[in-house]
């Protein structure tokens, strides 16, 4: 099983869009690892977002992240981070495909309500960014069984 971490971005607090986007997630079989709702501090906005760092659009990007609350979560589920970005859409809210979140909700560039980690690197380094390991939760859910084909020696 793979986790990565989503953020809930200000925009999609703002709007009340919490619940309907975690309910995509839950609906779809990812389950929840973590969770909780913080303000991103300067500090590690500006270390999530280091690989924009010469990019035109990092000061304004680290403003927005700031500037209110965010839900993080890590999701977990066999090839959650590509299901994860999947179900996110492109980058840009103009051109995300109908169906995906940032297709059904949003218009904006910049403010496209949703983070995902998009590589298996990427995702181990933003968890524990966000997460003390104790904030990580082991658990399985009761459908998992369901939710997988769990005969064999692997969930499929
Ligand atoms: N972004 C922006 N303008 C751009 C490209 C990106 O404001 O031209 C913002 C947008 O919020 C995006 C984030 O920067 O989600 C990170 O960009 P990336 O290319 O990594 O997109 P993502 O991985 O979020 O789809
Ligand atoms: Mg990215």
């Amino acid at each position: 099983m793979e986790r990565t971490l989503i953020i809930l971005k200000p925009d999609a607090v703002q709007r009340g869009l919490i619940g309907e986007i975690i309910t995509r997630f839950e609906k779809k079989g990812l389950q929840i690892a973590g969770m909780k709702l913080m303000v991103i501090p300067q500090s590690v906005a500006e270390t999530h977002y280091a690989p924009h760092k010469e990019k035109p659009f990092y000061p304004g990007l680290v403003r927005f992240m700031t500037s209110g609350p965010v839900v993080v979560l890590a999701l977990q589920g066999v090839n959650a981070i590509t299901i994860a970005r999947n179900l996110m859409g492109a980058t840009f809210g103009s051109k995300a495909a109908p169906g995906t979140i940032r297709g059904d909700y949003g218009v904006s560039n910049a403010y496209n309500l949703i983070h995902g980690s998009d590589s298996p690197e990427a995702a181990e380094k933003e968890l524990y960014l966000f997460f003390k390991k104790e904030e990580l939760l082991d658990w399985t859910p009761t459908i998992q069984s369901w939710v997988y084909d769990m005969t064999g020696a692997k969930p499929e």
